[in-house]
């Protein structure tokens, strides 16, 4: 991480009263996690806050356990002061219609560890190195000029272990490990966490991962398994969508599989397609390809396709012009 843009970023956030905190739509535990952590600590430095993502806005219910939830703002009611902070997002347009905002700011300050990161802010924290954007928002608070505490730490332990897959993901190193240990130090405890994000399921998620993985797919040319979840799923177990972020963690527990892809049907009919992989193969560039992007082995698109049999033939396509990710073994 460049110091020298770590202590702009601190000249900026100590110079500005009012600090507008934004995460990626349809956010996961790193974006919450980061956002409700900065957002607390700001407060406790004496900023005036706002926070949250773009519409529908809402916390998934395995997070709404952490600290800060009251210091959401829903993107209608945002009213746009002072500078802004930008969170686990590659690109501006992950912002959707807080992009206006965040651009039109007094500085915009980008915090983030994509490898695709586009350095759309003014200042740019960027550092693809890191496990998550919890871990650098963790290891550069206090040159930031902010103090965290254990509910600050809680709430980006859980974006931590959301971003490595409980420590096991290839992003997990060994700075991620001695965060996560600093972070146990300070009272976090991890079963907490565990219980709340991995034990707090519905059974009618539970029922509806059942019907989803009944339907998957493995196509063994190109170690390709995939699912999808329709809308009429979600309306015959009674689940919403924002429940479903770690079912695709299910069909990657097949033996031999390159690729995993979930095939999300939105209530616009839009399909919304999460990838991930072995290190072996990139999938970022295959989303990238398809419009979207994200890491190396997690990534994501929106699928230009209205069904996901066409959907499902679009990324089989970009796959084999990727060279077919079974031949990248
Ligand atoms: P997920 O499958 O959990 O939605 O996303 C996996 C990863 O891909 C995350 O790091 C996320 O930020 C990234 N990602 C997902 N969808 C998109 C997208 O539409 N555009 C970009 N740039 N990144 C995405
Ligand atoms: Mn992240």
């Amino acid at each position: 991480m460049d110091k020298r843009e770590v202590g702009r970023a601190a000249a900026l956030i100590a110079d500005s009263e009012a600090i507008m905190v934004f995460g990626h739509e349809w956010p996961d535990g790193d974006a919450i996690g980061s956002v409700l952590a900065l957002a607390l600590a700001l407060k406790a430095a004496g900023h005036r806050v706002q926070a949250g993502w773009p519409q529908p806005g809402e916390v998934p219910h395995k997070y709404d356990f952490l600290p800060g939830i009251d210091l959401l703002v829903g993107s209608a009611d945002l009213k746009p002061e002072g500078i802004a902070i930008a969170v686990d997002c590659a690109t501006a347009d992950r912002l959707q219609e807080l992009k206006e905002p965040a651009l039109a700011s007094g500085g915009l300050i980008n915090i983030d560890h994509h490898p695709d990161n586009t350095r759309f802010g003014s200042i740019n924290l960027v550092d693809q190195g890191a496990s998550a954007t919890s871990e650098i928002v963790f290891r550069n608070a206090r040159n930031l000029g902010l103090e965290l505490d254990k509910d600050a730490a809680l709430c980006l332990y859980a974006g931590i272990v959301t971003d490595t897959g409980r420590f096991q993901f290839s992003n997990t190193t060994a700075v991620t490990l001695e965060t996560a240990s600093q972070m146990v130090a300070m009272g976090v405890e991890p079963n907490r966490i565990y219980e709340n994000v991995y034990q707090s399921d519905s059974l009618a998620y539970i029922k509806l991962t059942g019907e989803v993985l009944t339907r998957a797919v493995y196509d063994e040319g190109l170690g390709l398994i995939f699912g999808c979840i329709l809308q009429s799923d979600l309306q015959k177990f009674g689940v919403n969508m924002n429940e479903t972020e770690d079912l695709i963690d299910d069909l990657r527990a097949l033996k031999g599989h390159v690729v995993a892809a979930l095939f999300k049907e939105l209530s616009s009919g839009v399909i919304r397609v999460s990838l991930r992989s072995r290190v072996d193969c990139d999938i970022g560039t295959i989303a990238r390809n398809l419009g979207g992007g994200g890491h190396r082995v997690a990534a994501g698109y929106t699928s230009s396709k209205r069904t996901v049999d066409e959907a499902v033939e679009e990324l089989k396509g970009e796959i084999i012009a990727s060279g077919g990710s079974a031949g990248r073994r």
